[in-house]
């Protein structure tokens, strides 16, 4: 069975219930009773698994977390009010004044700018690598390097990393790999490929049609016997892996930063989440195909369109080999300046304008007057942001209806 049948089929039955409300209840209530001291003081102290208030946990969200943790292959995940909050939440947890992250690849612009900008003010170094450049990361690792991060997919450079090479780099130094994989497994399963946290913007083609702001991340298990968490490099743990043993990193999580600083998902939120993943496969499927039809369609009309389905991409042959199921819903176009860039969005009738992916309506934005505006030349031109570089997210849409649309809105 392909990854699409397989999730298809995990993501129903598993949403689902075969007795009472078939949907998930949405455990609405911020707070919990506790009955009596004796049940409040083990639910505190975690002999007692039941919900202690609704920053640290909620049964809705508890729920989409085990769904979620399960899809990856995981021991659990946490899930978080917004993407940012899950890479917030899996960064901050692992970090202390004078860490360093390793960054690599293209990079969603909020992760650059909570890097480069809000990091640094607190004392935490992020040097940035291109995807393929393996030897000066390995030579970037030092004692105070705490997280390699990577995107499964670079958005919007559409850069493809080896995911397994670059895993295997951090086991080496004994550092911990983090993968924002918001495109999802039905495309790629960074546990698997030897990532240790794997973190979504739920948000996007999980939610799938603009109506829950979401986000998780999910942790794999500690091993019982050598494992690079239990290292001094990560000493911080000890006294989580003495409690939970292989569940540490969720404790972690869920009391350095969740209970800290408060990244909560909403239970309506992972309500909306969870029916999304319901019909993940499917829209997943379709899209892929239409972007390749799309992006093949509009390369031979002239379009200069970036797409690792092309042959002339760069990383054509990795987009063969590992990405045998797509690589999600984006592609980008170049018009070369922003004048015609604008033109081609004034005219499109398909495109809606936002700053959203994963939809079900094709969606579409010019990026350096946008989401990229404050950025500087030379960080533009890192992140692959030209002057006329629209980002295109691929909908649920007729793909012939769009290139037709694409290619009206380019004539004068
Ligand atoms: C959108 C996005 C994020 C941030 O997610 P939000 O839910 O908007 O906070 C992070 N990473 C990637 C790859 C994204 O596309």
């Amino acid at each position: 069975m392909n990854r699409f049948e397989t999730f298809s089929t995990q993501f129903v039955q598993s949403v689902g219930s075969k007795e009472g409300a078939v949907s998930p209840t949405i455990s609405g209530s911020a707070s919990y009773a506790y009955g009596d001291p004796k049940t409040a003081e083990g639910i505190f102290e975690g002999s007692v698994k039941k919900p202690l208030y609704s920053r640290m946990g909620n049964p809705t969200t508890a729920r989409l977390e085990s769904i979620m943790a399960e899809m990856d292959g995981g021991i659990g995940a946490v899930a978080t009010s917004s993407g940012m909050g899950a890479t917030a939440l899996a960064t901050m947890s692992l970090l202390a004044c004078g860490d360093e992250i390793i960054s690599i690849g293209g990079l969603f612009g909020g992760t650059y700018s909570y890097f480069n900008e809000t990091l640094s003010r607190f004392g935490i170094k992020t040097r940035f690598f291109e995807v393929d450049a393996y030897d000066a990361i390995a030579h970037a690792i030092n004692d105070r390097t705490k997280i390699i991060f990577v995107e499964s997919v670079g958005n919007p450079n559409m850069r493809l990393p080896d995911i397994k090479k670059i895993a295997s780099i951090a086991d080496e130094a004994g550092v911990v790999l983090i993968v924002d994989n918001t495109i999802t497994p039905m495309s790629v399963s960074p546990l698997s490929l030897g990532a240790d946290i794997v973190v979504y913007s739920t948000t996007k083609i999980i939610s799938g049609n603009a109506s829950a702001l979401g986000g998780c991340a999910v942790f794999r298990s500690i091993s019982e016997g050598e494992d690079k968490f239990k290292s001094p490099r990560y000493g911080f743990l000890e006294k989580f892996i003495k409690g939970a043993g292989a569940m540490a990193l969720i404790p972690n999580a869920k009391k350095r930063a969740l209970r800290d600083f408060g990244m909560s998902a909403s239970p309506h939120a992972s309500y909306q989440t969870m029916l999304g993943l319901e019909t993940l496969p499917l829209r997943m499927e379709r899209i892929v195909q239409s972007c390749q039809t799309i992006a093949q369609a509009l390369h031979a009309k002239g379009f200069n369109v970036n797409h690792p389905s092309l042959t002339c991409h760069k990383d054509h042959v990795r987009y063969k080999q590992d990405f045998k199921n797509g690589c999600g819903t984006l592609l980008t176009l170049d018009f070369s300046t922003k004048e015609r860039a604008f033109a081609f969005l004034s005219k499109t009738k398909i495109a809606t304008l936002t700053a959203n992916i994963g939809d079900s309506r094709t969606l579409a934005l010019h990026m350096a007057s946008t989401i990229y505006r404050d950025f500087g030349a030379e960080e533009r031109t890192f992140l692959g942001i030209t002057e006329g570089l629209v980002r295109v997210s691929i909908g649920l849409e007729n793909p012939q209806d769009i290139i037709n649309d694409f290619v009206a809105a380019c004539q004068e």
